[in-house]
């Protein structure tokens, strides 16, 4: 047995699966999940001193690489003060105006721990704002655990929600109403079935937990007037796409502004945080200007909020590294689609940004069902086929690929030649 081995039996001795979120215990594409002990720029080491290219990224944060330098340095002189008073400093009045200044639709923002907690704070804050109980989320889109999210559709996707996780009431299911992504009249019926029930629309802008998705043309901008027409919160669940797609996130990529904004991941730069912001008037809700309560002992972390602040600034003020990953990341689905076709094979990528996916033998992938579609067989023997050539791509064909500043086109063309390499041996 390798040490990862080693690790994986004693880490499930203790912890449930051996891991503290399920999708790291490989489950979806069989076999041990590997242990990692670094990581440098966009190389991991494991355990077993086996390097990686990493395309997940901590999920997002590492878009500048891992161990980037100022980021390091922040975080050294930044235990010295303390890792944690449980009061106000200066450091959050510093980031919540930056994020202010980058993000267009946040004019407001309080600090969170984890993008979870943004979520379900977004959605009752929504409902307090509105008066008003239910809220609609998009099927494969995911806002993290809280109880009001692990919905599925039943039989019809417009149909009330079932509880998709044991331990979520049906009272609580049934104030989720779920709708397929990209169909914006699926969202009209159900307003028109709810009259003055809905109180928020909550949505990944490009959905990057089913693969990548990106919005259809007028998707985004439809589901603003139908919110402006019934009096709805329309919150973008920017977790995963803030300071990812532009320093602005999804909202300025698209032009579409949404009343509030949902973060997490990249503003942390690796430490755990989230936010939720939006309008003034909305934000005003919220404790203790107003009496929808939310808090947390740890919420702007000094440690956290220091490692999130430089990490925002320098994507802030070099607006040249989006281009820099928009070129980068053209190139890596260039040469993908050159041995995809080589190969023969049916696929669809999808891409924005950094943010990329292929799917095998669909045509295109716009929804839950088209990504269910795709040939999952293929994604897990592909996986492990480039795992064992040192490419570390998600354990599952549900997400999303993220690139860094740090992934350089000679990486890249390793990573596809390692794709090539398998094809050829499992074609
Ligand atoms: C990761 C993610 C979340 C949950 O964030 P956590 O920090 O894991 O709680 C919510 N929404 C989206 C879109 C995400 O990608």
């Amino acid at each position: 047995m390798n040490n990862s081995e080693l690790l994986f039996e004693r880490a499930q001795l203790f912890i449930p699966g051996g891991v503290n979120s399920p999708v790291r215990a490989f489950r979806s594409v069989g076999g041990t999940p590997l242990f990692f002990k670094s990581a440098k720029g966009s190389i991991l080491t494991d355990v077993d001193g086996k390097n990686y290219i990493d395309y997940i990224g901590s999920w997002g944060p590492m878009i500048l690489g891992h161990c980037h330098k100022p980021i390091v340095e922040t975080l050294k002189k930044a235990t010295e003060n303390t890792t944690s008073f449980g009061a106000p400093t200066e450091l959050e009045a510093d980031i919540a105006e930056l994020i202010c200044e980058m993000v267009p639709a946040v004019e407001k923002v309080r600090m969170t721990n984890s993008g979870t907690e943004a979520c379900m704070s977004a959605i009752r804050v929504a409902r307090g704002y509105t008066n008003k109980e239910k809220f609609i989320k998009f099927e494969g889109n995911y806002h993290g655990h809280a109880d009001a999210f692990l919905i599925k559709a039943g039989s019809g996707a417009i149909t009330l929600g079932v509880p998709n996780s044991p331990g979520v009431t049906k009272g609580t299911a049934q104030d989720t109403l779920l709708a397929p992504y990209n169909d914006l009249s699926a969202v009209k019926k159900i307003i028109e079935d709810n009259p003055n029930q809905i109180a928020a629309i909550i949505l990944e802008p490009v959905a990057g937990n089913m693969g990548c998705i990106p919005p259809k043309k007028g998707f985004l901008e439809g589901l603003r007037s139908l919110c402006n027409e019934h009096y709805i919160v329309l919150i973008f669940d920017e977790v995963m796409t803030g300071f990812r797609l532009s320093k602005g996130g999804a909202s300025e990529y698209y032009g579409v502004t949404p009343d509030m904004v949902t973060l997490g991941k990249i503003i942390g730069g690796g430490l755990p945080v989230g936010a939720f912001g939006g309008k003034k008037e909305i934000m005003d809700m919220v404790a203790p200007v107003g009496p929808v309560y939310q808090a947390g002992t740890l919420s702007g972390n000094p440690i956290a909020m220091g490692c999130g602040y430089t990490l925002l600034k320098e994507l802030n003020e070099n607006p040249s590294i989006y281009s820099q990953l928009e070129e980068n990341t053209a190139y890596f689905e260039k040469e993908l689609r050159r041995v995809f076709d080589y190969k023969n094979l049916r696929y669809t990528i999808n891409r924005v940004g950094s943010m990329i996916s292929f799917h095998f033998d669909v045509d295109e992938v716009n929804n839950f069902d088209d990504a269910c579609n795709a040939n999952a067989d293929l994604f897990k023997t592909l996986f492990h086929g480039v795992l064992k050539r040192g490419v570390y791509f998600a354990p599952s064909a549900f997400e999303s690929l993220f690139l860094s500043t740090t992934h350089t086109k000679e990486l890249l063309d390793n990573t596809v030649l390692s794709i090539e390499e398998t094809l050829e041996e499992i074609l």
